[in-house]
């Protein structure tokens, strides 16, 4: 008990942080027999899934009950406009830097051809933001499902508020409440999850690095030094966004730090969403942009994918000795944005854009086969970029408008005691 209160005193960056490095150092030491840890990674994930589907409808519900229509569209447009611009700029970052150097030189494909998954068309994407059966939304996960029945929900609600009728205002009142306490729920789950996180995070990590170990990466350790670098240079190019809007970068990172850690282990933005909207929160961003930026972000906002799609394009033209014209790199270009729209944030989603990319280009899919192989390592920093990119993107938009930021005086610790 005593050393259980004592763990619980440590911050959580540490003790996520220590994790991490033991798994790397179990994964290359133990190798694939490490793979007996696996269902404790699983738990974790699964504790983090089970909190998504709530969290994003008892949050977005109450925040947009409490703003008007309009000023919704406002914040939801500069959302967008700030994915849009962010996802261009990494994956025009991945070709470049990859035209530079020229990774797949020196490579020769292996003899099966890859297999080309189909990615629904952006049409299709679109329509199925409007769920035929919200409950079936909520059953399935669908998160942008989900964000659009929490938004039209929290619209009516608002409504009946400010209705002339005693009755609907009283009704509205004590629905708003039992969401209010359904999210206050849910967060002190995402804590309680959060303490056992070190445990997983360990597990997951070991996992991976057991399987595909070090000997797998370095023939393409080329490719992985180009997805890793330029990742770091998105990093950067956050600060300076950051620093452009005056957001105390130091305080960003260190609330961002647990979903960043997160979202290496578990390789995907949707179930790092909990710990990212922790993290929003502490950061001082209200429930109505967070609720709608995170769910939205994990779904189409992928920086860090972006990034890796126009490095495995150049990749694959080296390998294969094809020439890229400017036409190819800006279809491919558009087709990695779009195509990010419509595919959720899970574990190795960006196989599947890569294979669109592919396609687009003209280039054989016997590549993804190629990269398959070491795909988990690049999905780990790809994903801490997707997610740390949404929680930029996150505290940008809040940083240009004031009533969506807590004053200092309403902004939770950071470090908040666990509940006993
Ligand atoms: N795993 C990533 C995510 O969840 C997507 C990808 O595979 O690039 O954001």
């Amino acid at each position: 008990m005593q050393l259980w209160r004592r763990y619980l005193r440590i911050s959580i960056v540490w003790k996520l942080a220590v994790a991490l490095a033991l798994g790397v150092v179990a994964g290359l030491i133990f190798g694939p027999a490490i793979g007996f840890v696996e269902p404790v990674g699983d738990l974790f994930l699964r504790l983090l899934s089970m909190l998504v589907v709530p969290l994003i409808l008892f949050t977005l519900v109450v925040g947009v009950s409490s703003i008007s229509a309009g000023y919704l569209g406002r914040i939801g447009g500069k959302v967008l406009a700030y994915y849009l611009f962010t996802a261009t700029v990494a994956i025009t970052l991945g070709i470049v830097a990859a035209l530079l150097v020229s990774p797949g030189e020196g490579i020769s494909l292996p003899a099966e051809e890859g297999e080309g998954e189909a990615a629904p068309s952006l049409g299709e994407v679109l329509l199925n933001i409007v769920p035929e059966n919200p409950f079936a939304a909520l059953a399935e996960g669908n998160v942008l499902a989900v964000v659009f029945l929490a938004i039209i929900v929290g619209i009516a609600l608002s409504f009946m508020r400010e209705s002339g009728e005693e009755r609907l205002r009283d009704l509205a009142g004590s629905i708003l409440r039992l969401f209010e306490g359904g999210a206050e729920i849910m967060f002190i789950l995402v804590r309680g999850v959060l303490e056992v996180a070190p445990l997983g995070a360990f597990a997951l990590i070991a996992v991976t690095i057991g399987e595909t170990g070090a000997a797998a990466l370095v023939p393409l350790a080329l490719l992985t030094g180009v997805v890793y670098g330029v990742i770091a240079l998105m990093i950067v190019f956050y600060v300076l966004l950051l620093l452009f809007f005056k957001v105390d970068v130091r305080r960003f990172f260190s609330t961002a730090a647990p979903p960043m850690m997160t979202a290496f282990v578990t390789r995907s933005s949707n179930g790092t969403l909990p710990v990212s909207m922790r993290a929003a929160e502490q950061g001082g961003v209200r429930e109505p942009l967070y609720g709608f930026s995170l769910p939205l972000g994990a779904t189409i906002n992928m920086d860090g994918t972006a990034v890796y799609i126009g490095a495995a394009v150049v990749f694959t033209a080296n390998v294969v000795g094809a020439d890229l014209t400017l036409g190819t790199l800006v279809g491919v270009v558009l087709v990695g944005v779009l195509a990010s729209v419509g595919t959720a944030g899970v574990p190795s989603a960006g196989l599947v854009l890569l294979t669109l990319a592919l396609n687009q280009a003209g280039l054989p899919l016997a590549a993804v086969a190629l990269v398959a192989g070491i795909d988990a390592v690049l999905d780990m920093a790809r994903t801490l970029c997707n997610v740390t990119g949404d929680l930029v993107g996150t505290r940008v938009v809040a940083a240009t408008e004031p009533e969506m930021r807590e004053t200092p005086e309403e902004m939770r610790a950071p470090e908040e005691p666990a509940p006993a």
